[in-house]
């Protein structure tokens, strides 16, 4: 690299440290996925955004824990055990992308790859006091990413800043011809538009997300950020997002009936995990599953298998489509009128380890600020905003329109600069 360098032939991420969330094909590594059902599954390609990584001449360390399929919002899922907070060892640091969050903000990494499906890379990073950025449904190329939720799934940055989420992206983005939904767009020069100058930018604030339920100590500190912002000469306004009471439910329906589709592969068969308790063709498939899989993906399966099931497909699926329509329509409708929007990221800071385990209700409703970017495919950041009474990081969102990563990308940096 020094020798790159030194003859000015060193690709743009040259010496940058990357961990990689372990749900990406990295070839001849194992990709555990956090889960017993890949314990000892090697992969034998690298995704797209690795290579594109490999390209770049960034240094890949390693990869990282994670909740098991991505399923989660506190990194306890974890066939390998839980993630630790950083900053107090009796926190959680936020999930599914725990240990990727964890990795940038102990500084073992510079930046790293997690993956955003309801917001496990927002809701971490917020929860640590770092950047992290969940582009636009179709802005990355997904290949070599082990399926969750494949109509939400998106790869995306943890950094330090903002600028080094730009450089990261600005180098897995765009389309690949193996990855379909990975969308034809060009991709702009982000750090080129990261000029800090927010004067007449119209940001939005969705009554929704600050209604009397938000925490009161959330809501001081976010709104500091915003008369800091307006100040800098931004124009807040008012929006509705009217259908924001039917996110959580819209995206565990749909997220769920993915996902038991996607989950069908781990069959015992093909590869991954085979119970030795092997009689005949279905007890390999019965037990295999029974014993490969942890409690929260096989809840997620059977809530899945329900939702798509005859008699049921009309009632739950394929109203929670309809429903995803309007809460897309919804975002269309705002940003008529703005040009990016803010929100909290989590309604609480980093809770205790163990304190929602018992309760997936709770833990489910921990994404209520997060999920709908992917229900309506659009970007948006986490970035660090402050801290509570206990000195434990407070972040704020910031959602964009359909591939306007830049806006979103120019606020965020705005935010880290401003008082
Ligand atoms: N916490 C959400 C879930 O459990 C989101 C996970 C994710 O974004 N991968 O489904």
């Amino acid at each position: 690299m020094d020798e790159k360098l030194r003859s000015g032939t060193a690709g743009p991420l040259a010496g940058m440290v990357v961990a990689v969330k372990d749900v990406l094909s990295m070839q001849g590594t194992k990709t555990t996925c956090g889960s017993a059902m890949l314990k000892e599954f090697v992969s034998i390609y690298d995704a797209t955004v690795i290579e594109r990584l490999r390209a770049a001449d960034a240094v890949i360390i390693g990869k990282t824990n994670m909740d098991e399929f991505a399923m989660g919002s506190s990194g306890e899922n974890s066939a390998y055990g839980p993630t630790l907070h950083p900053l107090d060892e009796t926190k959680v640091p936020g999930g599914s992308s725990s240990g990727s969050c964890v990795a940038v903000a102990a500084g073992l990494s510079t930046v790293s790859l997690g993956t955003d499906t309801g917001g496990s890379i927002r809701q971490p990073a917020g929860f640590c006091g770092i950047v992290g950025l969940k582009p636009t449904y179709g802005r990355v190329s997904r290949y070599g990413l082990v399926a969750f939720a494949s109509s939400f799934d998106q790869i995306g940055p943890f950094a330090r800043t903002s600028r080094d989420a730009a450089r990261v992206l600005q180098v897995i983005a765009g389309s690949d011809p193996k990855d379909a939904t990975s969308a034809p767009v060009e991709v702009p020069d982000f750090l080129s538009l990261m000029n800090r100058d927010v004067k007449g930018l119209k940001i939005g604030l969705p009554k929704e997300y600050f209604s009397d339920a938000l925490d009161a100590g959330i809501r001081s500190v976010l709104e500091k950020k915003i008369d800091a912002l307006r100040n800098a000469g931004a124009v807040i306004v008012p929006v509705s997002l009217p259908h924001s009471e039917y996110t959580i439910s819209t995206y565990y329906i749909l997220a769920t009936a993915e996902a038991s589709s996607n989950l069908a592969r781990y069959d015992g068969a093909r590869y991954g995990y085979r119970s030795k308790n092997v009689k005949d063709l279905n007890g390999m498939y019965v037990h295999s599953r029974s014993e490969g899989f942890g409690s929260e993906v096989k809840r997620r399966i059977m809530l899945g298998t329900y939702v798509l099931s005859s008699g049921y497909y009309d009632a739950y699926y394929r109203k929670a489509q309809q429903v995803r329509r309007l809460i897309q329509n919804d975002f269309v409708n705002a940003f008529n009128s703005v040009d990016c929007i803010i929100t909290p990221i989590a309604p609480t800071t980093a809770f205790g380890l163990g304190e929602k385990m018992e309760d997936p209700l709770q833990m489910y409703l921990n994404d209520i600020y997060t999920v709908s970017a992917n229900l309506a495919g659009i970007p948006g950041i986490s970035v660090p905003a402050g801290a509570d009474v206990n000195g434990m990081p407070i972040g704020i969102q910031v959602l964009g329109k359909q591939f306007d990563e830049a806006t979103i990308l120019k606020v965020g940096d705005v935010i880290e600069t401003v008082q």
